[in-house]
């Protein structure tokens, strides 16, 4: 089963290192919501999962909340995640996720928890492990894995994609990688990765909603891709979806840099399957 991502907004409260997301001021409208929706309402029982994305989420919090009830008034019985640095996660925001388990909040480990983003029963931590800042991802696990002991959340490692990894970094990585799974498993929580399996690093091809309402056959329109690829990646419901290719990311992101996502991906299932 695919997922159906909205770009409810390219605004973004952070500037996170490798950041894959072209950010700017746009967002979706209720009214462009609800267009998208129901254009894509005939397919929506393909998905299991409905994910709201940005540049930062939680600006369009009262977009996330209608949309929800939205797509559940209308008979979508999958499940929904958020994507958030959790920076604007406050009391009201952190009460309606607790009301709402079939949410899963995903956060970005690159930020401290706070006791809101801890009351949530339903959510994960993306840690970015930076081939350059190995140790620091080690150390924020050891304290992120202190925090969320005795809760149920889990911790998705995610090895930065589309930059350069040196053989060095790599066998580092390879080093580090059981031991961070060890601690994990030592503090009683679980590995998220097991359930997540891409045909693409980083980017799945579930459909798109940018915040205009564009419908794209993969999440990585939230990246900057030259404007022919983009085009190949409009959904037409008439016509097979066009699958974004090796040579595609290649195009986008660079030889080293693209291989290097797929050696660091390929450490990662070693350990994690
Ligand atoms: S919080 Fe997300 S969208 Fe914002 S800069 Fe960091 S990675 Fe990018």
């Amino acid at each position: 089963m695919e997922s159906l991502s909205f770009l409810v907004t390219r605004k973004c409260n952070a500037c996170c290192l490798g950041c894959p997301v072209e950010k700017n001021s746009k967002k979706m409208t209720p009214e462009v919501f609800k267009k998208a929706a129901g254009v894509l309402f005939p397919f929506i029982s393909k998905y299991s999962v409905v994910k709201f994305f940005g540049g930062e989420p939680l600006f369009e919090f009262p977009l996330i909340c209608y949309a929800y009830l939205h797509l559940k008034k209308k008979g979508f019985s999958g499940t929904f995640e958020v994507g958030t640095n959790g920076l604007l996660l406050d009391k009201q925001k952190s009460l309606w996720f607790r009301e709402h388990t079939d949410i899963q909040v995903n956060f970005n480990a690159g930020f401290s928890p706070t006791e809101y983003a801890l009351s949530i029963k339903n959510a994960i931590w993306n840690l970015c492990v930076y081939p350059k800042h190995i140790d620091t991802a080690l150390s924020t696990l050891f304290s992120l894995a202190n925090v969320l002991s005795g809760t149920a959340h889990r911790i998705n490692i995610l090895p930065a994609s589309y930059c350069l990894w040196t053989p060095a970094d790599l066998a580092k990585f390879s080093f580090i990688l059981p031991k961070m799974l060890d601690y994990i498993l030592k503090k009683g929580l679980s590995v998220e990765n097991i359930n997540r399996k891409g045909r693409i690093p980083l980017f799945n091809d579930g459909l798109a909603v940018d915040t205009d309402g564009t419908i794209y056959t993969s999440n990585i329109c939230l990246a900057i891709i030259p404007k022919h690829i983009k085009q190949n990646l409009i959904f037409n419901p008439k016509k097979e979806s066009y699958k974004i290719t090796v040579n595609d990311l290649i195009e986008i992101f660079g030889f080293d840099n693209t291989v290097s996502a797929y050696a660091s991906g390929r450490i990662l299932e070693k350990y994690v399957s």
